[in-house]
């Protein structure tokens, strides 16, 4: 297994000897984009000084700011069914925990997909539980084509990223030929003996199995793959190194490491409270985490749910978060049972705000909010997509179509404020272009939009 325990133990236990100095050598080589090694991030994780922090901080926007530019991209979870085989102690949707499991059908897929797209959404992330009969692989690929085929006025939803339980090689090949974006697999913890008392007695029990899903989706010709850990289950020291190992275990079998990394903190669910679990993070840590995740691998997007709140979502998109869900609803069927006022949810939310007042806060920030979904319908994905962000060509793709997507969303679904704060954005930021044949296309793209087409981007 390509997750060595004890190789990440040893290094986090040489690491507690660590001083300013040492910190201060690792953020320099960072500076440089020399590439870190394991035992930098474990230097770099025992900074509890100000002052390495802050500079951890900085050296984290400042990455993101340099590859990705300004552009935060939105989207939304979509939560099919509840049904789950499992007994993961810390969701909601665990077999024990007796409720109204259901799926949803075609026709209420599609009814929240319209919703969905009212509010302006163009990339879901697919969610569901994992149980072979009454959501098999067959359920979510008739989602999927109902999702891409569910059209509302300008509303349509361009990029479906897909989490479901870890497969066979021959389930992903049939979602690759669905068109799934990402195909989204939280480890939930890399330590091996926690891993297996969260998951008692169950299908996503077998480590090994759920640990070599990626190289399963990879070998069926997967080559977006997002991981992500939930933290609290364990030491989130080690599991920011479990991650680290399994981006470097996929970058040199397969030549691309992971498209994007979540970044859940455990929430109460029903049956779920905080106190059983000990390794809790708390904000500071948080943001630490966060931080060096992005200096340790600076290609990777950073998703960031409503799971935390809006003042942190807003902190942390300064430190390295480059994805948002927002308006999200956590319960099967909630986008149509909220617009009737009755929710039930996966875990508790904490940023409740719609997609028009998360839009305002990250223009407010100074950050453009992006509906963009060019890069996998243009085939960059995989290895020549990270070709493109390694060379920072990837901005000059990722900014023009922010903003486009920023006014083709304002011109929709916008208010008037959000219609004059996204043609002052444009106005600004495209100044801030420097090659003229991308400040042509965009131009071009803008008159276009303006005169009514949509889904422009290069
Ligand atoms: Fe089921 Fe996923 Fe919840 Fe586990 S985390 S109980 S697999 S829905
Ligand atoms: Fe994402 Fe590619 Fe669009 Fe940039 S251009 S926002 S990387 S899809």
């Amino acid at each position: 297994m390509f997750i060595d325990h004890e190789y990440i133990e040893r290094i986090l236990e040489e690491a507690k000897g660590a001083k300013g100095e040492d910190i201060k050598a690792v953020l320099e080589k960072a500076k440089r984009r020399d590439g870190l090694s394991y035992e930098d991030i474990a230097v770099l994780l025992q900074a509890e000084d100000k002052e390495d922090l802050n500079e951890i901080f900085k050296l984290a926007g400042e990455i993101k700011d340099s590859i990705y530019g300004k552009r935060i991209v939105i989207f939304a979870p979509l939560y099919v069914s509840d049904y789950c085989v499992n007994n993961c102690v810390y969701c909601g949707y665990k077999r024990t925990n007796e409720f109204n499991r259901r799926r949803l059908t075609m026709e209420e897929v599609a009814e929240e997909v319209k919703i969905l797209e009212k509010m302006g959404h163009k990339r879901l992330a697919l969610e569901l539980g994992e149980d072979p009969v009454n959501a098999p692989i067959d359920y979510v690929l008739e989602c999927l084509k109902t999702i891409y085929s569910t059209q509302s006025d300008n509303g349509e939803i361009r990029r479906v990223n897909v989490n479901i339980a870890a497969t066979t090689v021959e389930n992903y090949k049939l979602l690759k030929e669905a068109k799934i974006g990402t195909y989204i697999l939280f480890q939930e913890t890399y330590h091996k003996p926690t891993y297996e008392l969260m998951h008692p007695k169950s299908l996503k029990g077998d480590y090994n199995y759920h640990t070599t899903a990626f190289d399963r989706a990879m070998e069926a010709g997967i080559d977006d793959v997002g991981g992500g850990v939930l933290f609290g289950l364990s030491d989130p020291k080690f599991e920011v190194l479990g991650l680290m190992m399994h981006n470097k275990h996929l970058e040199e079998k397969y030549g691309v490491g992971f498209h994007t990394i979540s970044m859940p903190r455990l929430k109460p669910a029903a049956g779920v409270t905080l106190q059983e679990f000990p390794h809790l993070v708390d904000d500071e840590m948080f943001k630490k985490l966060v931080a060096i995740i992005r200096i340790a691998v600076p290609f990777t997007g950073i998703i960031m749910s409503t799971r935390e709140t809006s003042e942190m979502r807003r902190e942390l998109i300064k430190y390295g978060v480059s994805q948002l869900s927002a308006g999200s609803s956590t319960g099967v069927g909630g986008y149509k049972e909220r617009e009737e006022g009755r929710e039930t949810l996966q875990f508790k939310t904490s940023d409740d705000r719609t997609p028009l007042e998360v839009i305002k806060s990250v223009l407010d920030d100074g950050y453009i909010p992006s509906y963009c979904t060019a890069c996998y319908r243009r085939g960059r994905t995989g290895e020549r997509f990270m070709k493109l962000a390694k060379s920072g060509e990837i901005q000059n793709v990722c900014e023009p179509n922010a903003m486009t997507t920023l006014l083709e969303f304002a011109i929709d679904y916008g208010d008037k404020e959000i219609l004059e704060k996204a043609e002052a954005v444009v106005k600004t930021e495209r100044e801030r272009i420097k090659r003229k044949d991308i400040r042509d296309i965009l131009d071009k793209n803008i008159e276009r939009l303006r005169a009514g087409e949509r889904d422009l981007y290069l």
